[in-house]
């Protein structure tokens, strides 16, 4: 009998763990699999372009977790540099463009894997396609910048986007000597916090030298005698800039699936069920950056872009489609990220997530230290927990501070995975000593604090 042959579309995060788990249960003679990659790189990090940049970590070659040989070596079938543009759903089958020779053909399918990620959102503003103004989405994106960065000899970078990835391309271009200027949109920085924590965020990146604007959106990029950048407009001012890079966010890529007829969601993203089968198509699958994720805090689907549910998408996707079983639960939205020395943790619903599906809630904000006041290095971190009115169960944690902060918030994650109240979280055997942590670690100060509130709301 002929190999069944698996198609995958896209050739990073989920795509190639979903190749690879899939080679892992079948081998070769039962299962052909083939990969399409558009761009240069394969299975490469793009969460490391902004340490890159800055020069904490070498690159491109050790951002790539695995090169196409290796993947070949495996008997993956990974054809780069050759785009698939179109789906025929019912013909099982989809069209290849060879982007180097020109040629385009058709290849057949069993099974079918989108892992198509995302796109930046890049505005229709005057200017943008500027020499000087970039993007950091791939690692051809962090080779270009750099390169850019080489050749330009004025020392004015402005940010657009104040996102995770515009914090973290702001210190980037502090660490290489640049005067960095973020213009941001939103009230303040990080707007995956609510705006008291994102203000604490504003608050230590003036400390840091980083000038935030808030409020502010681009209206258009300013260019010099020689078409190169020269400052960035909004509506009030003007600031000038050698270098811009562009953090605005992203978009899920489905335009291939969305025009072969595939179900996507509100944002945009594909529509799966919980073993990540494309809704209505048993054998055709998508994961990553393209797909709308179940939010289990919410109730509703979201489109959240991070490498850390990619990988998990394509190890269910591969056990699934290499004849085994996976499934992928949902999230409850867990980040974290930093700037500078300033680290930033988030999981669950911020208040106006809660309130938009109906939820009434309580907050509590503590400030603490990542240690033992007394200890040497003990630096101050603010928890802001949100519980559910009435019931206390945990709905969301915010956590901002120095060393130590951000991951603090993976206890909340998987209280909020188990669906704990602020009460229960309060007797939780957390570790201790003087160098970690004061003796009631800042996330249980917070859940006490938490308990108390909502002990107060519910006698109101
Ligand atoms: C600067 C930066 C920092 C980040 N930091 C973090 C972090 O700290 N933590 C975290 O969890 N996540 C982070 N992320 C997000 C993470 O990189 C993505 O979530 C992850 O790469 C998604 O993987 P994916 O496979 O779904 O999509 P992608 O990585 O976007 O891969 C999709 C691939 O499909 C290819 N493709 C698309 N269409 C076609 C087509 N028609 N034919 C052939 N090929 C196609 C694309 O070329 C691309 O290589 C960061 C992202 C960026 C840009």
């Amino acid at each position: 009998m002929a190999a069944e042959r698996l198609v995958v579309i896209g050739g990073d995060a989920a795509g190639m763990s979903a190749a690879s788990q899939a080679r892992r249960l079948k081998g070769p003679g039962e299962l052909d699999i083939v990969a399409f990659e558009r761009g240069r790189f394969t299975s490469y990090s793009a969460c490391g372009v902004p340490y890159w940049v800055g020069g904490d970590v070498e690159g491109p070659d050790a951002l790539i977790a695995r090169t196409p040989e290796e993947h070949r070596e495996r008997s993956i079938d990974l054809r780069m540099r050759t785009e698939v543009t179109g789906i025929d759903v019912a013909g099982q089958r989809v069209r290849a463009l060879d982007r180097d020779s020109g040629e385009a053909y058709w290849t057949d399918f069993d099974k079918l894997v989108i892992a198509t990620g995302a796109r930046p959102v890049r505005p229709e503003l005057p200017g943008i396609d500027a020499a000087g103004v970039h993007g950091v989405q791939t690692l051809d994106d962090g080779q270009a910048l750099l390169e850019t960065l080489e050749r330009t000899t004025g020392r004015r970078a402005v940010v657009v986007g104040a996102g995770y990835i515009g914090v973290e391309m702001a210190e980037a271009m502090l660490r290489r000597g640049y005067e960095v200027t973020v213009v941001n949109r939103g009230a303040q920085p990080m707007a995956t916090l609510d705006p008291d924590m994102g203000r604490l965020v504003h608050e230590a990146m003036d400390g840091m030298g980083i000038t935030t604007v808030n409020g502010a959106s681009v209206t258009r990029i300013l260019t010099g005698p020689d078409g190169r950048v020269s400052a960035v407009a909004t509506a009030d001012a003007t600031y000038p800039a050698d270098v811009v890079v562009l953090g605005i966010g992203v978009e899920p890529e489905t335009g291939l699936a969305r025009a072969a007829g595939l179900p996507t969601g509100p944002s945009g993203g594909l529509l799966t069920d919980l073993s990540m089968r494309v809704r209505g198509h048993h054998n055709i699958w998508a994961g990553g950056d393209c797909v709308e994720v179940l939010d289990l805090v919410a109730g509703r689907t979201r489109h959240i872009a991070l490498g850390t549910h990619a990988n998990k998408h394509g190890q269910v996707i591969g056990a699934n489609a290499g004849g085994g079983y996976g499934t992928f639960p949902g999230v409850v939205g867990t980040a974290v990220s930093k700037v500078c020395d300033l680290e930033i943790g988030r999981t669950g619903l911020r208040e106006k997530d809660a309130a938009a599906v109906g939820l009434r809630y309580v907050t509590a904000t503590i400030e603490s230290t990542g240690r033992a006041g007394y200890y040497p290095g003990a630096r101050p971190m603010t928890v802001k927990m949100i519980a559910e009115y009435r019931t206390g169960r945990l709905l969301g944690v915010q956590i901002v501070g120095r060393e130590g902060a951000a991951k603090r918030v993976d206890v909340a994650a998987v209280a909020l995975t188990a669906g704990m109240t602020v009460e229960a979280m309060t007797a939780l055997d957390l570790g201790y000593a003087p160098p970690f942590s004061p003796v009631w670690d800042p996330v249980l100060v917070a859940a006490r604090k938490a308990v108390t509130e909502v002990r107060k709301a519910g006698s109101a």
